[in-house]
């Protein structure tokens, strides 16, 4: 027979899935001893059978009689008796906290009879009328469906008659006549009575909080937390305790330490002569928690003793609600309270020092996004005034710069020391430099994964993307804000990645201690750091997580400056060093000659003035990285990305002829390049190997460069790792007619220098036909690199800078994705791609090096499978790297 109802003595907090979150914990208050009011809980699965049927489960109503006369009898009065009622709360509370999502009903069990019963025992006629007024209130509304605007209007329409300030200034009389009028307005808006007998309304009250679950705030704050929608909720039913009695009574909430920093302290607020929300709803000014040591000395000192006591208990922050009636402390909720990033890093390291948890706790308490938003300065919340309009905070911090409107100015304001903000309505790979110059990206189309997003969390760059509210005109080179503000070029902005908020003007920053140390590099940091402060307790969640990880963790970084950065951050590698920014600025000129080229001859002189450059590039970045794997991919993008804009060049050709002029023979040229290379499809075109296929000469130089830095570092005393990497291999042979080219190129330039030059030659996986064939491709591979972001959109069939701000939004308010599998890997569908693949490329060449590259290598989530799925490491853009050292620590423990 299943059981629905548990009393508090016979539960505690790890039945939070059957009894709810707020049930377990006073169950489990109850079972310290601490002062709870007694009641029962009913739990998820009656809720869930509920749901599911409609109808209130078989055999409910005896459980609920049975417990409830337990109640009774502890109170030794029943509910709702008319000279003397017992009163009851029935309250909401699913397994995850989902604060003031749901319903909650207190005082159930008055009547228009147990009112002066209630009035009588009391002595407070004030009382028992403000009680029976705030349970008609909370009834009507949730139980009966009566819109609670309508109630707060009779309420207010009351206080101004009677010139009261506040509830306190109505007496008892007006009480009376107000639950009249509530009354009035039940029958009137819903033909039926205000039920009279105490057992139906506590039924019709259980089941309203079970259909709470499934209200349309639940429903949407759940899919925003992620909670599933299947859990439901458990009601717990409880004695009412009263702190609306008169001045000695009262309701607050509390913390055990301070939610926002971490900081020990009384943290709190108190309303005398209050019941329930009031203390936060703002109906009255409620005191800080510290003043009800002046009004109620001996309730404030139990409660401090009771805070430390929980918190010993939990070994954690602990938030709490509390009554004090005529003088008597009641604890009425507690949970282990959320927290901002700073007070989680802080909390755990203060934790481990009082010797409640151990280091290994503490790590597992922290997070990585929380980590990553200590990195990046921050505006001073108290002082930023009102936002000119709000986007998507897609790139976390705060940005302080000049509103420019292209790339060019960006760069060239940059270069001249002024700090810009690039505002785009879009952004596409063009405008890189002037991101790269820029403090910050605005645009006002795109999301969380539009371009501009995804290239400034790589930066480590300020983005707030899709600020539709502001009318961006590139042309006229200014924006216009919802209220009418123009904001021309030049003029200075704050954008705010964190929110989402756009100010005008700087507001004021406040840089963040996290990033200074971590800048300064991981040993320094560990020395500096002081005891007790943040600074150290994110260092030594760090050391904790280097001790414990088994996961590497490289950086993504194409310029020595970028892989300098890196191994500060502790990187420990290069697991992707991209070839084609080395392509760009002045250099596409001599790449343009390569793709025009018409002889062999004409292509090999562009490709040797190409040599010495990306010669350069590499012995820059093996220095930064001396005796660090550096793993560099040969080119990858469309050959046509190169050359220029294909409309642009027409409409140059046109407007030339139709002037009746000859058009530059040069245009003529690259027009005639660009519609050769034209693909409908470029992610599915000639790009990756098949390039260096279809290129002869490129394979060549590129290796030649890399080969020809290894021997300049060799000879400069240095320990060069460089490892070369094969882009979008479908088929084996495709990687062994490549392997064979590098092959040859390294031997010959060891020929010739006298130095032997040993590159690991590895592919990247980011097809699905190559982690199906990852077997055979394992026995030409020195290493395997997932490339999730292709993997994931060949596995899908969409390109993501097409879907993402297209149907993303609706997929995952409509529950395809839980979250854009371009943040978090898809490990159904991709992650099986990447579970074959190991397991294959394994078992065919078992000392296969097994890393991933893409932007997932920096996300929590992703980096929990990786570690999971067996990968030797994770590669990520630098910024990334503290945060996957410190999930790669969370994900071994
Ligand atoms: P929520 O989940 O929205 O916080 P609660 O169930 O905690 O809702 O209840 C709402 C308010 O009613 C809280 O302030 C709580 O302290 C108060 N309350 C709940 N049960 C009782 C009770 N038995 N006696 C007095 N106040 C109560
Ligand atoms: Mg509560
Ligand atoms: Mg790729």
């Amino acid at each position: 027979m299943v059981r629905y109802v548990y009393d508090f003595a016979e539960g505690g907090r790890e039945m939070a899935g059957l009894l709810g979150g707020k049930g377990a914990n006073l169950a489990e208050m109850t079972r310290m001893g601490l002062p709870v009011p007694p009641g029962f809980v009913i739990s998820t699965e009656a809720c869930r059978a509920y749901l599911a049927t409609g109808a209130e489960p078989e055999g409910l109503a005896a459980e609920v009689a049975r417990h409830l006369a337990a109640v009774e009898e502890s109170a030794g009065r029943t509910l709702g008796r008319p000279d003397d009622p017992l009163l009851l709360s029935v309250r909401s509370g699913a397994r995850f906290s989902m604060p003031g999502m749901m319903e909650t009903i207190l005082n159930v069990g008055l009547t228009d009879g147990s009112v002066h019963g209630l009035a009588r025992v009391s002595g407070s006629e004030r009382f028992a009328w403000d009680s029976y007024r705030r349970l008609l209130q909370m009834f009507g509304a949730t139980v009966m469906g009566v819109p609670a605007s309508r109630f707060e209007e009779a309420l207010g329409a009351l206080k101004e008659r009677r010139g009261a300030r506040d509830d306190l200034g109505l007496d008892a009389e007006d009480l009376a006549g107000l639950a009249g009028v509530f009354k009035d307005l039940i029958r009137r808006e819903t033909g039926e009575e205000f039920p009279q007998d105490p057992a139906e309304q506590l039924r019709r009250a259980v089941l309203a909080v079970f259909e709470s679950w499934n209200g349309e705030r639940a429903r949407l704050y759940r899919r925003r937390e992620h909670i599933p929608d299947d859990l439901g909720t458990a009601v717990t039913v409880q004695r009412m305790v009263f702190g609306n009695l008169g001045a000695d009574s009262g309701s607050g909430v509390a913390f055990t330490r301070d939610p926002a920093t971490g900081r020990p302290g009384v943290y709190g607020d108190y309303l005398p002569d209050a019941q329930g929300e009031d203390v936060v709803s703002g109906i009255r000014n409620a005191v800080p928690l510290a003043d009800l040591e002046r009004l109620d000395a001996t309730s404030y000192g139990r409660l401090l003793e009771i805070m430390e006591t929980l918190e010993r208990h939990y070994r954690d922050l602990c938030d709490i609600e509390f009554t004090v009636e005529r003088g008597e402390l009641w604890m009425l909720q507690t949970r282990v309270g959320k927290r901002t990033a700073e007070a989680a890093f802080a909390i755990a390291d203060a934790l481990v020092r009082e010797g409640l948890i151990d280091r290994r706790e503490a790590l597992a308490r922290v997070g990585g996004e929380g980590l990553a938003r200590l990195m990046f300065p921050r505006f001073d919340a108290d002082r930023t005034g009102e936002p000119l309009a709000h986007g998507v905070p897609a790139s976390p911090g705060a940005a302080v710069g000049a509103a420019v409107f292209d790339s060019a100015e960006a760069a060239r304001r940059a270069a001249a020391g002024e700090r810009v903000v690039l505002v785009r309505q879009e952004t596409n790979p063009d405008d890189l430099p002037g991101m790269v110059a820029a403090q910050a990206v605005l645009t006002s189309r795109g999301g969380k994964t539009s371009h501009a997003a995804v290239v400034a969390r790589g930066m480590g760059k300020v983005c707030v993307c899709g600020a539709e509210e502001l009318v961006v005109d590139t042309a006229a080179r200014r924006f216009t804000a919802p209220d009418g503000t123009v904001v021309e070029e030049g003029r200075v902005v704050s954008v705010d990645g964190s929110s989402g908020a756009v100010y005008l003007g700087a507001a004021p920053l406040v840089p963040s201690e996290v990033m200074r140390r971590l800048e300064g590099g991981v040993d320094g940091a560990a020395e500096a750091a002081e005891e007790g402060g943040l600074v150290a307790a994110v260092t030594r969640a760090l050391e904790q997580a280097d001790s414990v990880r088994r996961l590497e963790v490289r950086a993504n970084a194409d310029t020595p400056e970028d892989a300098a950065r890196a191994r500060r951050f502790g990187a420990q590698g290069i697991g992707l060093c991209r070839t084609e920014h080395m392509f760009l600025g002045e250099r596409r000129q001599l790449v343009e000659r390569m793709i025009l080229a018409c002889t062999p001859g004409d292509r090999e002189q562009a490709l040797d003035a190409l040599l010495p450059l990306q010669t350069d590039d590499f012995a820059g970045i093996l220095e930064a990285m001396d005796g660090l794997p550096v793993t560099i991919r040969l080119l990858d993008p469309p050959l046509h990305e190169f050359l220029p804009d294909r409309v642009e060049l027409s409409v140059r050709v046109a407007t030339a002829e139709a002037r009746g002029e000859r058009p530059e023979q040069r245009d003529l040229e690259l027009l005639a390049a660009v519609d050769r290379m034209h693909e409908e499809n470029p992610m599915m075109g000639l790009r990756g190997v098949r390039l260096g296929l279809a290129v002869p000469g490129l394979v060549a130089m590129q290796v030649r460069a890399v080969a020809s830095a290894v021997v300049a570092r060799v000879r400069a005393g240095g320990d060069p790792r460089a490892e070369i990497m094969v882009p979008l291999v479908g088929d084996v042979e495709e990687l062994r007619l490549v392997k064979a080219e590098v092959e040859r190129v390294l031997a010959e330039v060891g020929e010739e220098s006298g130095v032997t030059v040993d590159c690991p030659v590895g592919t990247m996986i980011e097809l699905p036909r190559a982690a199906l064939t990852a077997g055979p491709i394992a026995e030409e591979a020195a290493f395997f690199s997932f490339g999730t972001n292709d993997l994931t959109q060949t596995t899908w069939g969409f390109s993501r800078d097409d879907v993402e701000a297209e149907f993303f939004p609706g997929y995952i308010d409509r529950g395809v994705f839980a979250a854009s599998p371009f943040e978090t890997l898809d490990e159904e569908g991709v992650g099986r791609l990447v579970r074959i693949a190991v397991e294959e490329g394994r078992r065919a060449r078992p000392d296969l090096q097994i890393g991933v590259c893409g932007e997932h290598g920096g996300d929590p989530a992703s980096v929990h499978f990786f570690h999971a799925a067996g990968l030797d490491y994770v590669s990520c853009s630098p910024f990334r790297v503290p945060v996957a050292r410190l999930e790669a620590g969370r994900a071994a423990l």
